[in-house]
């Protein structure tokens, strides 16, 4: 049993990715929830089961019993409530749901300055919005909270009410004591929080249904699982101190690997714990976005050919859509600098990006000043990770080797992460 099945459940579908304990990629394979299934509204947790089912059994069939480990990587901040049989007793909240404003408004009296879960998306303000607005006789045959992840792991493996400490960080729990903080305590709902573990250690062995339905060895350890961009996070490669990933998406995410622990809120940085290390996060309104706002992503890739990356532009931008930025200026009122255009696309495109990669070095020095590991290499997802002009300005204003990162799929990261309890 020589293989790892990473398992990652996304908002339009399911990806599974099959690797070997050489870390190389075997199989991948994908389902996307089908239109009609996901008629209004969506039965999300049968859609994922059924999903979860299809990726299975998309593996094919001869590597199905060499499959040793599985972990899962959900969506961060999407939670359930369930009953004793782990039946969903209301739709998910998912994790951009922002209802539970009071209940983070309340929790201020509580939870520390810049816990994060004194934010409305946050999984425990998602558990008291529910304490507060599901019906009584609903909210009485509440017996789990879990998170999306966990919730799939246990059609796997069996066992209710266990999580990982990447999910749990917005639940509250203290990923440095490993531990839920006494303040949470006179919450009062202690009964329905998951057990927490490190992501990767083993749960337990898969149920023999499961098993003997797709194929797969009696003895495949479940594992715990992450959240997505942490599992994409562990697929770029990227292991040690002063490593880093940036992604170029419609917004710039900074994610640097640290022996130091840094959280400080007014910035919006907060640290995952990965093992002994620290994964250090940074998150700024400014990316993609603005590029998409003046050229097709055809344009970008025809113009960026005819930049000349070595020679600065004169330009200073900062691309945001609208104001407000975080990180890494905290300023809410922050106003767009879009101006002014010179006459060739290809300058103000230069100058845009020239304009971003110096947000992001600022975002790099941000999190160093505050103690992170010093920056050695950053690697790269997203569609920006693909522009070789933008690399190598982000090369030269950074100072670091800059490369795309090899996978970048939360499926591959996942599958890594169940690896290591086969090496
Ligand atoms: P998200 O998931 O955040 O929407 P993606 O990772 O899919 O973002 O990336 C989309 C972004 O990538 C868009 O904002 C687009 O402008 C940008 N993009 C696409 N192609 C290029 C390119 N060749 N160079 C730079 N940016 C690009």
């Amino acid at each position: 049993m020589a293989l790892a099945l990473g398992i990652d459940v996304g908002t339009s579908g399911l990806r599974a990715v099959v690797v070997a304990t050489d870390r190389r990629l075997r199989v991948q394979c994908c389902h996307e929830y089908s239109q009609g299934e996901a008629a209004a509204p969506p039965d999300w947790p049968r859609l994922w089961q059924t999903g979860l089912r299809a990726v299975l059994v998309a593996v094919p069939r001869e590597l199905r019993p060499q499959i040793g480990a599985i972990a899962v990587a959900g969506t961060s901040g999407t939670v359930m409530l369930c009953d004793g049989a782990g039946m969903p007793l209301t739709a998910p909240l998912f994790y951009n749901d922002g209802r539970a404003q009071a209940e983070a408004k309340a929790l201020t009296a509580l939870a520390p300055a810049g816990s994060p879960v004194l934010s409305a998306t946050s999984s425990l303000a998602k558990l008291l919005w529910w304490r507060q607005h599901l019906p009584a006789e609903i909210w009485q045959q509440g017996q789990y909270f879990l998170h999306q992840a966990d919730w799939i792991g246990a059609q796997l493996h069996g066992h209710l009410g266990i999580s990982d400490y990447h999910n749990a960080l917005k639940l509250g729990y203290d990923v440095g004591a490993l531990r839920y903080p006494a303040w949470m305590v006179s919450l009062g709902l202690d009964a329905l929080l998951p057990q927490v573990i490190a992501p990767g250690d083993a749960i337990s062995l898969i149920t023999p249904t499961m098993a003997r339905q797709f194929g797969l060895p009696r003895d495949c350890q479940v594992c715990a699982g992450t959240t997505d961009s942490i599992a994409a996070f562990l697929a770029s490669g990227a292991y040690t101190p002063g490593e880093a990933v940036t992604s170029l998406g419609s917004t710039l995410v900074l994610k640097l690997l640290s022996q130091q622990r840094v959280d400080d809120s007014p910035f919006g940085i907060y640290s995952h714990r990965l093992g002994d290390q620290w994964l250090v996060g940074g998150a700024s309104n400014a990316g993609g976005a603005a590029l998409r706002h003046f050229f097709s992503d055809e344009q970008l890739h025809h113009l960026s050919q005819r930049i000349r990356p070595d020679i600065p532009s004169s330009l200073d931008y900062y691309p945001l859509m609208q104001p407000g930025e975080r990180f890494p200026i905290n300023d809410p009122a922050l106003s767009p600098r879009l101006t002014p255009r010179p006459e060739r696309d290809v300058d103000f495109l230069h100058g845009l990006l020239e304009s971003l990669a110096r947000i992001e070095a600022l975002g790099y020095e941000r999190l160093q000043t505050l103690g992170a590991s010093p920056l050695q290499r950053v690697y790269t997802a997203g569609g920006g990770a693909r522009n070789q002009a933008w690399t190598a300005i982000r090369q030269r204003i950074m100072g670091c080797p800059v490369s795309a990162a090899a996978q970048t799929e939360a499926a591959y990261g996942a599958a890594l992460l169940a690896l290591k309890t086969l090496q």
